[in-house]
């Protein structure tokens, strides 16, 4: 097994062995910017490990990774979002899906809890895109080094170094270019690598079925003419104003390497892979609860980033996602949740790929496990074997969909509270209570319409206490803070309310009530939700 460079040489446990081969990422992305492409494409390239230890070529692009991905939409209501684990050159990737589209939910942002760093795909047309910016803004509060993959260069788009531009301008961070397109957006005919110098022609095989065909430019770059020339020059210009790759300030965030591909043609996917696995950060000591760090080869820990329930309503299927962080997980141990005190049984470990699952048996730190029968498990729960730890609670988000919630039938509001109290415990929605509305009519909070309606289906199926959802015309809330004096309940054009956590939330129709708000109430301190 080949070490790596950050790895002791002589004697280390297979644990330290094992995680530094680790590379566990999200890609994050506006719907269409071709994040399932790209993942195909690199499914393609890699192996797909289907079990523990074992790998399993994959020979076409229609086997397992399709269907995990179209599996996302087959129900309305199921958010199967899961990690694809590949294997390329002595590195293990796990990919962690961030969901997106009509699943875009507080899921999609807690999944970059659970991820050592992001790769952020852009539409070589369009730069960046909301959704895209939202996820950006999550990875920056967190400090995750960001991969820059710029995608659809077969396509007409804008300048490359405009693009470059807009990186340095919304990332905060140095662009620093590892591969550089021949050819401008629509006509993509080769490609550099700048790290080896090497220079290669680039075309489609079966329309992008197959891996791309490479024919390398001979002569290198120096007695490059044309577009190979230009192609350079942009390079030079970028490393000039932005400083050559630098990997301790791309872990640090301070750098993000940027790389051009055609993800539908495999243009620039193989030298992606290549940069994942050799330079994507490894899981490292990680952040607990009471201010310590948690080293990779300390006992088994890890915790719950995405509980998943309610999929299959005749099994009172619960699944927690944990992200290994320290030590070795194998399936049958007695875990002990760290919230709770008690022992969890780990006799159902899985590895979720859309709805089918393959039985776990090890894992180790970075990957990600699917526990089963998983009821009393909630999104942020730590999880260990011997030594006590706690991982810090991850963060609400700032919700944009407001709606009131109401028994259906008032006999069963017993069963309705009991519902509610569950989905806001499990972490489906955020639960908003107020005086004025009173307990029997809450207001559920969410970052995508879906968690509306998987609350709405758990009501009825699950709780039995089918449930009425009014929509209210906010979009967006605030932490708000009176610094002791009392806060209205009421205000223009908003409202004030309550979360279980004890924060107090300030709900507005839109900016421009927040800024009436701000101008009513100088003493209130308003701050962003997740920030
Ligand atoms: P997602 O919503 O981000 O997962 O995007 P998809 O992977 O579903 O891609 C959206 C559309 O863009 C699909 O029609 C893809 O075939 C297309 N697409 C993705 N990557 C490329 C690319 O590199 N070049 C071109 N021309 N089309 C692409």
């Amino acid at each position: 097994m080949p070490r790596t460079a950050n790895i002791p040489a002589l004697h280390s446990p297979p644990v330290l062995e094992e995680a530094g081969r680790r590379r566990t990422f999200a890609v994050i992305s506006h719907p269409d910017a071709g994040k399932s492409t790209l993942t195909e494409a690199l499914a393609l390239y890699a192996s797909v490990i289907k079990d523990a230890g074992v790998t399993h070529g994959k020979s076409s692009r229609h086997g397992t990774v399709s269907d995990w991905m179209g599996l996302e939409q087959e129900r309305g209501i199921s958010i199967s979002s899961a990690a694809l684990q590949l294997n390329h050159r002595g590195a293990v990737l796990n990919v962690v899906d961030t969901p997106g589209h009509a699943d875009f939910s507080e899921d999609t942002y807690r999944v970059l809890a659970a991820v050592d760093f992001a790769v952020m795909l852009i539409d070589a047309a369009k730069g960046f895109e909301p959704q895209t910016l939202k996820l950006l803004a999550v990875c920056r509060r967190r400090g995750l080094p960001i991969i820059t993959v710029i995608n659809k260069w077969d396509r007409p788009g804008l300048e490359a170094l405009d693009l470059i531009d807009g990186v340095a301008g919304r990332t905060g961070m140095a662009p620093v270019p590892l591969t550089w397109p021949a050819g401008r957006a629509g006509a993509f005919t080769g490609l550099f690598d700048l790290r080896s110098g090497e220079a290669v022609r680039l075309e489609a095989v079966r329309g992008g079925a197959l891996p791309s065909l490479e024919t390398p430019v001979p002569g290198g770059s120096g007695a490059m003419e044309g577009q190979w020339r230009e192609a350079l020059e942009e390079a030079e210009l970028v490393a000039d104003s932005h400083g050559e790759f630098d990997r301790e300030a791309f872990h640090a965030a301070r750098q993000t390497p940027v790389l051009f591909t055609a993800a539908a043609k495999n243009f620039g996917v193989r030298q992606l892979l290549d940069v994942l696995a050799e330079l994507g950060p490894a899981p490292s000591a990680r952040a607990t609860a009471e201010g310590g760090h948690q080293p990779v080869d300390a006992g088994f820990s890890g915790f719950v980033f995405k509980v998943q329930a309610g999929q299959d309503a005749a099994h009172r299927d619960h699944i927690a996602f944990l992200r290994v962080c320290s030590g070795i997980f194998e399936r049958g141990m007695i875990l002990t949740n760290a919230r709770l005190g008690r022992p969890f049984a780990t006799k159902y470990a899985h590895r979720v790929i859309g709805r089918s699952r393959e039985v776990i048996d090890v894992a180790w730190p970075g990957d990600i496990v699917g526990l089963v029968n998983a009821a009393s498990l909630r999104v942020g729960d730590s999880l260990y074997a011997t030594e006590p730890v706690r991982f810090p609670e991850i963060p609400h988000f700032a919700p944009e969909l407001f709606t009131v919630a109401r028994a259906a039938d008032p006999g069963r509001y017993k069963q309705f509270r009991r519902g509610i109290t569950q989905l806001e415990h499990e972490g489906v929605v955020q639960v908003l209570r107020s005086d004025r509305r009173g307990e029997q009519a809450p207001v559920l909070a969410a970052v995508g319409a879906l968690q509306f309606e998987v609350a709405q289906h758990r009501m009825a199926g699950e709780f039995h206490a089918p449930a009425t959802f009014e929509a209210l015309p906010y979009t967006l809330a605030m932490h708000v803070d009176a610094k002791g004096s009392s806060l209205p309940e009421t205000f223009r054009g908003g409202e004030i309310m309550h979360r279980s956590d004890g924060e107090a939330l300030a709900l507005f129709a839109d900016r421009y009530k927040l800024a009436h708000f701000r101008e009513d109430n100088p003493g209130v301190e308003l701050t962003d939700i997740g920030a």
